[in-house]
């Protein structure tokens, strides 16, 4: 028996569904056997040389050693502001429309704190990024879940949104280029959901961690881009996916300033700012070159075309993602998508993440990352065809 009786709300945040499977990675890879995993969203290549060595020089200088108390050095949000210029061609205020972040994750999980009471409403995507309905959770409030089905494309049916939570609701998330499902948002779609937001009074919290990993010359908007978006709008950044930098915990929110202010009120009472040092590395990631994007992609884009073609010769149902390093692959057997991940890793050794782990409607689908070599994943591929 605990002594301690665990909060109403950290009893009610979803249960963590991949407990088996990682017990049984751990035993597998104790047991020295071969895995190949193609279950975490993690680069596998290194962060860019010229961002070390700005964390290197930066990290010499004593006065990058205290405590970074004011709302983000001037000199990343005046960075991130020129590289929204560029990327966008959105104006944004370094002082009042960007706020530097430990990790766009933390950004996400805290802005519920700053706008729900309880019982209010979070319209939450379902399946997707867990910190949705975790952070929605923990500020008191109710998720309301939009299932995101290959019939509407991944894009939640707005007009199927009950009224009576469309009037609890204060926050809608969306997060396009997707995780875990690769969907990437139309224009109509944003433009839609910015109507439906100014109508109803509703917050759209949009994560952008995958704006730059996109293939065949596609590239994300941000919906700052849109008419109307800078009134109902707070957008979130990282630079995990785009610089490899996922360990060094940087990212962003921008967008209207009434919200930026209201996550800084929050988290000025929780944390003390980003390590001076990697707020410099971030400035050198935004202001340098650029060209090492394009090889990112290639690289993505070329094990892309090597799983997918291959996943799709064995017959299984898997689109080409035009953006993410993530593949959502039908489930090619009559079983649940925790038992079809236990069988791929016991007699493939392949990990992959079972599509319920991030939500209901995830169930018959399993996620694999782009974050092995093509070898490997030609190797993968071998492996699946005694699966089929
Ligand atoms: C990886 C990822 C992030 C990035 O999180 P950080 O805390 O910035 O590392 C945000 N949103 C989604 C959907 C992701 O997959």
């Amino acid at each position: 028996m605990n002594m301690f009786k665990l909060s109403k709300k950290v009893q009610s945040l979803p249960p963590y569904l991949f407990l088996e499977i990682d017990k049984a990675k751990r035993q597998a890879r104790a047991e020295g056997r071969d895995i190949i995993d193609l279950g975490i969203g993690d680069p596998d290549q290194p962060t860019p040389k010229f961002i070390i060595d700005a964390l290197n020089r930066a990290a010499q200088d004593p006065a990058n050693h205290r405590y970074a108390l004011d709302q983000g050095m001037p000199a990343l949000r005046n960075a991130i502001s020129g590289w929204y210029k560029r990327r966008f061609n959105v104006n944004l205020n370094p002082d009042a429309e960007i706020l530097p972040l430990i990790g766009s994750k933390e950004g996400i999980a805290h802005f519920p704190l700053a706008f729900l009471n309880p019982g209010d409403v979070a319209l939450v995507p379902d399946p997707s990024y867990p910190p949705y309905k975790g952070g929605t959770i923990l500020a008191g409030g109710k998720p309301h879940l939009m299932p995101l089905l290959e019939s509407n494309s991944f894009l939640p049916d707005l007009n199927k949104i009950p009224f009576s939570a469309r009037r609890k609701a204060k926050i809608i998330f969306v997060n396009y280029p997707n995780n875990p499902t690769n969907a990437c948002a139309s224009d109509e779609f944003y433009a839609q959901l910015i109507k439906f937001a100014a109508k109803n009074k509703i917050i759209i919290i949009s994560d952008l961690a995958y704006s730059e990993m996109a293939y065949d010359g596609y590239k994300p908007r941000s919906l700052l881009e849109f008419d109307g978006a800078r009134e109902v709008v707070i957008e979130f950044h990282s630079l995990s996916k785009t610089y490899n930098m996922t360990g060094w915990r940087i990212g962003w929110a921008c967008g209207n300033s009434q919200l930026v202010a209201a996550l800084a009120k929050v988290k000025s009472n929780i944390d003390s700012g980003i390590f001076s040092a990697i707020q410099l590395a971030g400035v050198a990631a935004l202001e340098g070159p650029q060209d090492y994007l394009k090889s990112m992609c290639e690289l993505y884009q070329e094990r892309r075309g090597v799983l997918v073609n291959g996943l799709n010769s064995l017959g299984w149902q898997a689109i080409k993602p035009r953006a993410t390093f993530y593949v959502w692959i039908k489930i090619p057997a009559p079983t649940d998508s925790i038992s079809f991940a236990a069988r791929l890793l016991k007699e493939t050794n392949i990990v992959a993440t079972p599509g319920v782990g991030f939500g209901k409607y995830g169930e018959g689908y399993i996620r694999m990352a782009l974050t092995v070599s093509k070898e490997r994943i030609k190797e993968a591929l071998e492996r699946l065809k005694k699966i089929t």
